[in-house]
């Protein structure tokens, strides 16, 4: 009986010592993460492939370079999160596809980025290359490369492209929320071209040539596959997510296309809103809008109009989306890294064109929130954690920005792969092992194709 006395209450409190260890060791690994997640944020080029910022203030004006009431964007939010570049989408609403003046509107905002980098030099830099990038992470200023969302802003002239090169832009969304001249949109019932039209090839065929990316966001699945069979360089999608998690939903994009636009060395930026990323939160949503449309048409209103936003405010306030929370997106990431590889992932966040954000993921300080994702007590995240921060400088990215160096011929159509001889200067060792990959690609095609 004694021995039973003794050894029974010993067990019990070596196994209450045990879960006691096991609880400060778990404490004590999450720190270490946690610690781990902001080196690697102000050690690493962080790169932010789609946020809204210009079209934000082209609303309503803040100043960014200091804190904001309002939006996901501003410098001591960006600071914080560790954020390196962020690419300023150059967003052109649908309706300039009908009453002109896109070209404009793309001028307006380009300019508009350009006057908030050189009104805070010590704080932003504009950057249209490789070596810009490089340059400003190494000075520790915010990066503001530019990419146009929608097409439309070229205007139906090819002319347009080098244009809009010229002037900075480095990947252009073929399209937004309506059908247009080059392809066709997921959001429009009606497609047009079943496809890119014979405009849209040229127009690839052109940003080939230019360096500039094409970006698949936004498209219908028939004018994905029209891109991959006419683009000669790797292709983007600058902020879409896994259509597995939003089932039927055409503006994510499907597991055989994540496939095929990674066996063209393709990188698809994961976009952290709700409704990209839980299908439920998606499918209220869609009911919302379905509503506000109703209500719209019927007040004869657009969606830009002062009195439609008024309304739309309003309607959100009183019908909130559900919340979402960060693992989500890690579940997005993970999904494109088990059927693609962690080469082909990176983030488009759509941070200040998404109302909806996750718990956890809501604006540009919270990039190195990515310890939150242990305490799920899910270990595949601890496993990846390393794996996302080292991909969010997406050397695909930081290469396809700047197309022009030579090496096989001036206007080699897989020049922008080289430029990615510039990241050498970063000591990362996954981003130089991989650029090694795709300079031997590059060189591999580029001595089939010679110049062109
Ligand atoms: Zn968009």
């Amino acid at each position: 009986m004694n021995y039973y006395k003794c050894i029974v209450p010993l067990l019990i409190s070596l196994l209450f010592y045990g879960c006691i260890k096991t609880a400060d060791e778990e404490q004590k690994s999450n720190e270490n993460l946690k610690m781990k997640a902001k080196e690697l944020a102000i050690n690493f080029v962080i790169i932010d492939t789609h946020i809204d910022l210009p079209y934000r203030l082209e609303e309503k004006w803040e100043d960014v370079s200091g804190k904001t009431e309002e939006g996901h964007f501003d410098y001591p939010r960006a600071i914080q999160g560790g954020l390196d570049a962020a690419f300023m989408s150059i967003y052109i609403p649908a309706k300039y596809e009908e009453i002109g003046g896109g070209k404009e509107m793309a001028d307006k905002l380009i300019k508009l980025v350009e006057g908030i980098a050189k009104d805070s030099p010590d704080k932003f830099s504009m950057a249209y290359s490789v070596a810009d990038v490089t340059a400003n992470f190494k000075k520790g200023v915010i990066s503001f490369p530019m990419g146009m969302e929608n097409g439309t802003g070229i205007e139906g002239d090819l002319k347009n492209l080098e244009y809009f090169y010229d002037k900075g832009i480095r990947y252009i969304t073929l399209c937004h929320s309506k059908n247009n001249r080059i392809c066709d949109s997921s959001y429009d019932d009606d497609p047009k071209w079943n496809g890119l039209s014979p405009f849209g090839i040229e127009v690839v065929k052109e940003m080939n040539r230019l360096g500039i990316m094409v970006d698949v966001s936004h498209i219908t699945d028939s004018s994905f596959y029209d891109v991959i069979d006419n683009s000669l360089a790797p292709v983007i999608a600058s902020h879409s997510s896994c259509r597995f998690f939003t089932p039927g939903w055409q503006r994510n994009m499907p597991d055989d296309m994540i496939k095929t636009f990674a066996e063209h060395n393709g990188v698809i930026m994961i976009n952290f809103g709700s409704s990209f990323i839980n299908g439920k939160v998606r499918e209220i949503n869609s009911k919302t809008w379905d509503e506000i449309d109703h209500w719209l048409v019927e007040h004869n209103l657009s969606f830009s109009d002062s009195e439609a936003k008024e309304y739309i405010d309003k309607y959100f306030a009183e019908h909130p989306s559900p919340k979402t929370y960060v693992s989500e997106v890690a579940d997005h990431i993970d999904h494109v890294v088990k059927l693609a590889g962690i080469d082909n992932v990176g983030f488009g966040s759509d941070f200040d064109g998404v109302r909806n954000v996750p718990e956890g993921l809501s604006d540009v300080s919270m990039y190195p929130a990515w310890h939150i994702l242990v305490d799920s007590g899910d270990a595949k995240f601890r496993a990846g954690l390393c794996g996302v921060f080292r991909h969010m400088g997406t050397a695909h990215i930081l290469v396809a920005t700047q197309p022009t160096i030579n090496g096989c011929g001036t206007r080699c159509l897989l020049c922008p792969l080289r430029t990615v001889y510039r990241l050498s200067d970063i000591t990362w060792e996954h981003t130089v092992l991989h650029s090694r990959l795709v300079l031997a690609d590059a060189a591999g095609r580029c001595s089939v194709r010679g110049s062109a």
